[in-house]
């Protein structure tokens, strides 16, 4: 492989993904030349006052990449390599994921470039309510509806939802999703993207006469995603052997008890030091032989470098992005089935909707209605993603951008190009 071009560019990824099923679905050129662009993009400075009285300045971005089945959707990032590609890319994927589950919203994404750990909830609450304010010309329950992300919360949509009401002059719970329950949020919201994880893996595992119980599972990032991805394989009689975060990754072949896990995490900030385990070097959890390998952290993680070395039998992308298209060739060829992240991380988005419509009508619903409603619009999806697969004789991902792109296409030409 010495000598590759292979990008990490997030946006020059997801637009070589694009162009394969655009060839593959032969789709409109005029809707291919659309896609490849975002339809709007605002980029902000700001500055925040800190602690110690000194005012530091901040970039952030939001991005709506394309409206046309629905008002903008997507989260918000606190990450210090945040950038605008990335942003893109995460907004068009936010645009295919939203028509794969079939849900009425187009794609969207924001991020501001900072060190979330290294602030101070007052320094969060000031950035937020400062980025929320610049870029609330977008914002609105029929406009653009933020959610939670990397580096962000529950907390912080707080923070969004209320700043935004002060400047509207009254409460607008529907501009966010993935609030606290005391100001609208949705039961099941928080564990949605981890859960549909599961889901989505129990029916791609099953569509190859596989099961989740009695597999092993290896766990990148220990979030919201990962973390309680991990406990719902684990639940559902899965050995999770290895689990990691930003800080390292840990060991236990035995399986590691991941509720213990996530107390130990809340008390000690990472995973690292958990009692009953072993340290491992973060790479290697990579390519250890397990049955389901889950990458819930970042993007490009999994690379034409180590994806010959990956002995998964399944990858389920709970991440945005971790795999390069160059690596999902090689990984094809070894024949490891990936879910993509546009349907195994779906689950977050689809909870935001029906968080978003309880909002819009006021009326809320049980924690077992939602995850009833989950799991229909998940498994009907995969199934969709599947037949597709079959029908064009291609991987999952490929499949995936067949059902989404094509959706939006057939939306597009049915509105037509204004004026
Ligand atoms: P989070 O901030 O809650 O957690 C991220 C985790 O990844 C942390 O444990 C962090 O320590 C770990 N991490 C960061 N860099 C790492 C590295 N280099 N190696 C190993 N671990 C690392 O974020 P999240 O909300 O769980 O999001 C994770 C991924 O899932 C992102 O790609 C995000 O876009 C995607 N996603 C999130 C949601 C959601 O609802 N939160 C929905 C869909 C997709």
């Amino acid at each position: 492989m010495a000598g590759s071009n292979e990008t990490t560019n997030s946006f020059e990824m997801a637009r070589q993904q694009l162009a394969i099923v655009a060839d593959k679905l032969d789709l409109d050129p005029h809707v291919h030349q659309m896609l490849r662009y975002p339809k709007r993009e605002l980029t902000v400075n700001f500055p925040v006052e800190m602690d110690d009285g000194s005012v530091k300045m901040f970039t952030g971005y939001r991005v709506h990449h394309n409206l046309t089945r629905g008002p903008a959707k997507g989260g918000i990032r606190y990450h210090p390599d945040t950038n605008i590609d990335e942003v893109r890319a995460l907004a068009f994927w936010m645009t295919v994921k939203c028509a794969i589950v079939d849900i009425p919203f187009g794609g969207a994404k924001g991020g501001v470039i900072c060190d979330p750990a290294t602030l101070s909830r007052n320094e969060l609450q000031n950035l937020t309510r400062r980025y929320t304010t610049e870029i609330a010309p977008l914002l609105g329950p029929d406009e653009d509806i933020p959610a939670p992300d990397m580096g962000t919360n529950g907390q912080v949509m707080a923070w969004i939802m209320d700043t935004y009401s002060m400047l509207k002059g009254h409460t607008v719970p529907a501009v966010v999703t993935g609030k606290p329950i005391a100001i609208g949020g949705s039961e099941g919201r928080v564990e949605a993207t981890g859960r549909g994880v599961v889901t989505v893996a129990r029916e791609a595992l099953c569509s190859a006469d596989a099961q989740i119980p009695g597999s092993s599972v290896a766990v990148q990032g220990f979030g919201n995603v990962g973390s309680v991805a991990a406990q719902l394989f684990q639940r559902a009689g899965a050995r999770v052997v290895a689990v990691a975060d930003v800080k390292g990754a840990i060991f236990n072949k035995r399986g590691l008890n991941i509720e213990a896990v996530q107390k130990y995490a809340r008390e000690n900030k990472t995973v690292v030091g958990f009692p009953e385990s072993e340290p491992m070097p973060s790479d290697a959890l990579l390519t250890m032989p397990v049955d389901i390998l889950v990458p819930a952290a970042l993007q490009n993680q999994i690379t034409e470098k180590n994806a010959p070395e990956i002995k998964a039998r399944f990858v389920i992308e709970g991440a945005n992005g971790p795999t390069t298209p160059q690596a999902d060739i090689i990984l094809r060829e070894n024949g490891i089935t990936v879910v993509p992240d546009v349907i195994a991380n779906a689950g977050g988005v689809t909870v935001s909707y029906f968080e978003w419509v309880q909002g819009l009508q006021s009326f809320f619903w049980s924690e077992h209605e939602v995850n009833e409603k989950l799991e229909h619009i998940l498994v009907k999806a995969f199934t969709q993603v599947k037949h597709a697969a079959k029908q064009y004789q291609c991987d999952l991902r490929t499949a995936a951008y067949i059902v989404g792109v094509g959706r939006v296409a057939e939306a597009t030409l049915a509105r037509g190009i204004y004026p």
